[in-house]
């Protein structure tokens, strides 16, 4: 497989991951036609105006106007809505679409991007693990290629090239063990929201560094790492490692254990998943072995970290299950964004939810979405 990307759109453009896939393009002179926020106005301006996209798009229509009199002059055509993000998945001059929207809303455009036959380079987790087997067949159908931005599963693809997964006795995601790792349940009863937020080895954007804190993180990439690679849940396990230096690693059956290390720097998977097979010169900092203390290896905590329970017992319920688990994930951590409700209540509310579902197939987006509104109306009809 030769996918060495030409000409990208960057959908979340404005996000974390979406900012460092705009650094390596800039980095590695690729073209980028197309890139779209949600509300972020003002950075999208700057990026336009630096990138020169053929095409921009903004979630929130409200934007479209005051977005087009900013750009007027420029040759950029101004979108707005899922449709206008639609668009830019779709645009006949681009090859790769790197999709760094977070949570469900990634889904569409994800499917837009497979259905015009772009490879997607995907951080977006929340559309594997919500319809991960829908894309995954999609993508075959398609003739185009999936391929991770995740840390872990970028470091878990190049364990597994050159091998024959036949051979996988198993694959391990390593996991920081975020901000309160060590710490007991009834010890995390009165943390704060900005305890949570300090991530001790990436910068990222809030949801996912909250998702890291609880870490339901893991559970997802679980899920995600199930459909990118092909794997039963049983040969997915997780350790965790404070170092976050070994990304991930893959145990074979003859005993050895392949493993990925870097620089805590998402640039680096993500200008693989542009350049694979082929890797660049880059000016990120490079990992100095010699400096490094030690790396140490331990066991997560189940019983004070339920979101990992509730990951592997929603991938192992199949069908609806994981949707209703994002769902219900994606709401509470908003409500613990505003402050509404404490960290510990995410794995309640989640739990509470999963154990209501009536769970059915999700072979079809119309199932998907119908989950998906069930799960935040039940969320709410908890209060
Ligand atoms: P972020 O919140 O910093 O950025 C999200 C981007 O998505 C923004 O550009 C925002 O405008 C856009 N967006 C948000 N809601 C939208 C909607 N409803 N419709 C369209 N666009 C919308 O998030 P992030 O940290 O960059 O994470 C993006 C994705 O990458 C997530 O799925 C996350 O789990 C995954 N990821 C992130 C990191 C990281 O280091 N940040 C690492 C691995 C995976
Ligand atoms: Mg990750």
């Amino acid at each position: 497989m030769i996918i060495i990307a030409q000409k990208i759109s960057i959908l979340g453009s404005t996000g974390s991951i979406g900012i460092q896939a705009l650094d390596v393009a800039r980095n590695l002179n690729i073209k980028v036609e197309g890139i779209t926020a949600n509300n972020n106005f003002e950075i999208l301006i700057k990026q336009a105006i630096e990138f020169l996209p053929s095409h921009v798009a903004i979630g929130d229509k409200r934007f479209v106007e005051p977005l087009k009199r900013e750009l007027k002059g420029y040759n950029i055509k101004v979108l707005g809505g899922l449709d206008g993000i639609k668009h830019i998945a779709s645009l006949d001059r681009v090859d790769t679409v790197v999709n760094a929207i977070v949570g469900i809303a990634g889904l569409i455009p994800t499917m837009e991007a497979i259905n015009c036959k772009k490879n997607v380079a995907i951080a977006n987790k929340e559309t594997l693990v919500t319809a991960g087997a829908l894309v995954m067949s999609n993508a075959a159908k398609n003739d185009v290629e999936i391929l991770p931005i995740d840390s872990e599963h970028a470091a878990v693809f190049q364990c597994l090239a050159g091998n024959r997964k036949s051979n996988v006795d198993r694959v391990i995601l390593t996991a920081s063990g975020g901000p309160f790792r060590g710490k007991s349940r009834s010890e995390m009863e009165n943390v704060t929201l900005e305890e949570a937020l300090k991530h001790p080895n990436w910068s990222m954007g809030s949801k996912i560094t909250i998702d890291s804190a609880t870490l339901m993180n893991k559970g997802l990439e679980v899920i995600e790492a199930k459909w990118l690679f092909g794997l039963k849940p049983e040969k997915i396990s997780v350790i965790i490692h404070p170092q976050s230096i070994i990304h991930s690693m893959v145990e074979y059956v003859d005993g050895s254990i392949m493993a990925q290390l870097g620089a805590p720097d998402m640039r680096i998977p993500i200008q693989l998943a542009l350049t694979w097979p082929d890797r660049k010169n880059n000016n990120f900092t490079k990992l100095d072995l010699l400096k490094m203390d030690s790396l140490t290896f331990c066991e997560p905590d189940f019983d004070a970290f339920p979101c990992l329970k509730l990951a592997y017992k929603a991938l192992d319920t199949g069908g609806t299950m994981p949707v209703v688990l994002n769902a219900a994930n994606e709401e509470a951590v908003s409500m613990f964004l505003r402050r509404k409700i404490k960290f510990i209540d995410i794995p309640d509310i989640i739990e509470k939810v999963m154990e209501r579902h009536n769970v059915s197939d999700a072979t079809e987006l119309e199932q998907i979405f119908e989950a998906d509104r069930w799960a935040r109306e039940t969320v709410f009809g908890l209060k």
